[in-house]
This record gives structure tokens, sequence and C-alpha cells, in this order.
């Protein structure tokens, strides 16, 4: 069931009675820099409201921006989406020839998930802009999602599927794909205790792939 988007609270030093309306949820702050890739206004707005959705629903607020991250900005809630229009050479060869997009989960850098627009663009290509929209929304918040878990693993269903199948980009042009529990446990873990730990550091990819259901 999703979490309601507002709450409502008190305002600190209002008057008795009055009310304001805060969004819910723990923010984190997503840096977009969409670079020389060529992305219609529509299709980023609705990819950003997907993804936001989706992290919504397990109590993450998604703030967006598209300035440069301050000097020293970094931590668990404090991600940089960066899109290239080439694919970079590491993730050319046969293993990763159907990824989408990469995310650094032990990296500590602000721009620490590369969206590959050469082969996203001809994906979206095959949509109608609405869709094509939903879609992009799905692929920054796979890896959005493994960021925010600080940990390079997949799910059996749901959103942070290894690979996704026909049906899968059917459900995310339809309703959209959502969390699984087990994807939303380590989030509440991170974000809703106090004591936050700090992400491992070590080389690592996640990919957002194309292909066939998850082999278990
Ligand atoms: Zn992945």
């Amino acid at each position: 069931m999703a979490m309601m988007a507002t709450m409502l609270v008190w305002g600190a030093g209002e008057a008795a009675g009055r009310m304001r309306e805060v969004p819910a949820g723990i923010p984190v702050r997503i840096y977009l820099d969409v670079g020389a890739v060529y992305l219609g206004g529509l299709e980023l707005s609705l990819a950003r409201q997907e993804a936001s959705r989706i992290f919504e629903e397990a109590g993450i607020r998604l703030e967006w921006s598209t300035d440069k991250p301050k000097d020293g900005e970094s931590g668990p809630q404090v991600v940089g989406v960066r899109f290239v229009s080439v694919t970079p050479a590491a993730y050319r060869d046969r293993q990763h020839a159907q990824a989408l997009a990469a995310a650094l989960p032990y990296s500590t850098g602000p721009a620490s998930i590369t969206v590959f627009g050469d082969r996203v663009l001809p994906l979206m290509s095959i949509y109608t802009r609405r869709a094509a929209g939903q879609v992009l929304g799905h692929i920054l918040a796979h890896e959005i999602g493994h960021m925010l878990e600080a940990e390079a693993r997949h799910s059996p269903t749901g959103l942070m599927k290894a690979r996704w199948s026909e049906e899968d980009l059917r459900a995310m042009t339809a309703s959209g794909l959502s969390l699984a529990e087990e994807d939303r446990e380590p989030l509440r873990m991170r974000f809703l205790s106090s004591a936050a730990p700090a992400a491992p550091v070590a080389a690592s990819a996640e990919v957002a792939r194309l292909g066939e259901e998850a082999v278990r």
C-alpha cells in the first residue's frame, strides 16, 4: 500500500490550531546531470515522478536537483546521477552487453550512478513519450536502489530484479513496479535507525539489465 505523500504536522511557532503540510519521508538528494544526452523535458519529468513514487512507497523522499553538489557534500543521503553519451569501455564486454546503467554502491563520490545514453535512448524510442519516461524512471530507481541499499544485490521480484523481462517492461508502463519487501527492509534499517553504517569501500558495479528472468 502506498504511503501518503504528505503528512500533517504542527508548525513550529504557529498559532494553536493551525497546521501546515510538509512532505513525508527521509530526504535523499539526487543530483542529476544529463550531460550532452538529449532527453525530452516530459520524459525526464515523468522519470523523476516515477522514481519518486517508488521510493515514497518505502518512506524515502527523493529531492531532485540539477545543480552541482556543494563542495564536500556526500554521505548516504546524497546520490549523483550522470548521463554519458557513450557506454564506457568497462561495460562494453559480453557480461554487460545489455546493461543500461551502472551504480557503484560502495563508492562515496557524488556521481555514483552512470546512465548509458547510447543504450537507454534507443530503448526509450520504441515507446510513447509517457511510457519512455516511465521506463527511464525505473532505470534510475533501480540504480538509486543499489546506492541506498549500499549493497550490490538483486531481488527475485520487483524493481531490483537483476534482469527485466518483457512482462516487467509492460508493468513499468502500466501501474509501475515497486520495491519488494526485502528491499524495503534494508532501507528502513539504514535510514530509519539513527546509527547509519558507513558504506564499505570496494570496486563493484551493479547494473540494470534487459533480458530474460533472473537466474537464481
Ligand atoms: Zn542492479
